[in-house]
């Protein structure tokens, strides 16, 4: 009997043993890895597979989500890496540490800290450029200052995130900077940061390069576990798997036509008015997977066929180099945000299988 179609494949053994790499590899040099879960929407069953390969941080995004892992069992620390004012209260309730980078939301969350009778921890994010989250490095005393004053909060590190909105690359300068910024706070207010939390997957090139990493010892990695990649140039990290998701869909239809449409061309579904190349007549496939269910522009054939287009419900396949029946299997690639979609698309089924995969070199 067949799979139900379409399904994302997934391996939990190769998710693990990506973990199991990633955290010897950071940690032979005193870096602790936070799994980072909201890549697979903390589906419980893979993020079990971080937790076995080693890793002991869970951290999310979403609050909703935290609340989900744990109910399912998960044992684990919990990390929010992005915190809302209005929901400080289910944040000291489920997440053990959050980011930070506001003062009222700080009080809000020493407020519901005391109403819950717990200490809630917290590290301040700050600024190195990328423009996104963060504390600018020049208000930072100030703000420290302050939220060491209230009284059920623990300010237990500095962190920073770079190379998702303004795309900076983590390097020796910057993180030398939050190095300096840490010692500087050390000394000023007389206590210890424990975790410097220097970025995400995109650290990779810096951590591989750098001779000396200062007093990062942090990173929240979720693309390189999940995807075996590193963030800045999706380059494959030796020794990890880099297919542990594969998307399959079905061909519904199977035919020659020709390259170019006939007709007056006006816009397509998506109001672009296409273009096209005239390659003569040839092999193409129509797939029953489109843009309701997953990034089409975050798929690529497992079997290098060329996806020529897409449609709300539909790629279309040139499969000149492979012929494709009606009712055969195609297997895609994804990025993290084709993986994004797919894990939240109600048509997409998730299975779980077991399979050697391909490890890079
Ligand atoms: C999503 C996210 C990460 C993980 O990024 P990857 O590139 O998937 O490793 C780390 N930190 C923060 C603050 C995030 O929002």
């Amino acid at each position: 009997m067949k799979s139900v179609l379409p399904r994302l494949e997934i391996s939990l053994s190769q998710i693990r043993h990506n973990a199991q790499v990633l955290s010897k590899l950071y940690g032979k040099r005193g870096i602790s890895i936070m799994g980072v879960s909201k890549g697979v929407l903390g589906e419980p069953s893979i993020i079990n597979a971080m937790i076995q390969g080693g890793i002991h941080s869970i951290a999310d995004s979403r609050i909703e989500t935290i609340e989900m892992m744990k109910n399912a069992g998960l044992s684990a620390q919990f990390v929010l890496l992005r915190t809302a004012l209005s929901q400080a209260e289910s944040v000291v309730q489920y997440a053990d540490i959050s980011l930070n980078t506001e003062m009222a939301t700080l009080k809000r969350l020493s407020y519901y800290a005391r109403a819950h009778n717990t200490i809630h921890q917290v590290i301040v994010m700050v600024e190195m450029g990328d423009l996104r989250e963060g504390v600018l490095p020049g208000d930072l005393f100030r703000f420290i200052r302050q939220a060491r004053l209230l009284s059920h909060i623990n300010i237990v590190g500095l962190g920073c995130n770079l190379a998702c909105y303004g795309g900076v690359k983590p390097d020796h300068k910057n993180m030398h900077e939050l190095s300096n910024l840490v010692a500087a706070i050390e000394q000023e207010f007389q206590f210890k940061l424990e975790i410097v939390s220097g970025g995400n997957s995109a650290n990779y090139e810096w951590f591989h390069h750098a001779e000396d990493i200062g007093r990062v010892n942090n990173l929240r990695l979720g693309e390189s576990i999940l995807l075996g990649r590193e963030a800045l140039n999706r380059t494959a990290i030796p020794g990890l798997y880099t297919q542990a998701f594969q998307l399959v869909a079905e061909v519904i239809e199977a035919k020659q036509k020709p390259s170019l449409p006939s007709g007056d061309i006006g816009q397509d579904a998506f109001g672009n008015v296409p273009r096209f190349r005239d390659r003569g007549v040839g092999q193409r496939s129509l797939v029953a997977l489109g843009r309701q269910d997953v990034l089409t522009s975050g798929l690529r054939s497992a079997d290098a066929l060329e996806i020529l287009g897409s449609s709300s419900d539909h790629i279309i396949l040139d499969s000149n180099s492979h012929p494709l029946r009606v009712g055969d299997e195609v297997n895609f690639t994804l990025n993290y945000g084709a993986l994004l979609a797919a894990m939240t698309s109600p048509f997409i089924k998730k299975q779980f299988v077991a399979n050697a995969g391909y490890m890079a070199a």
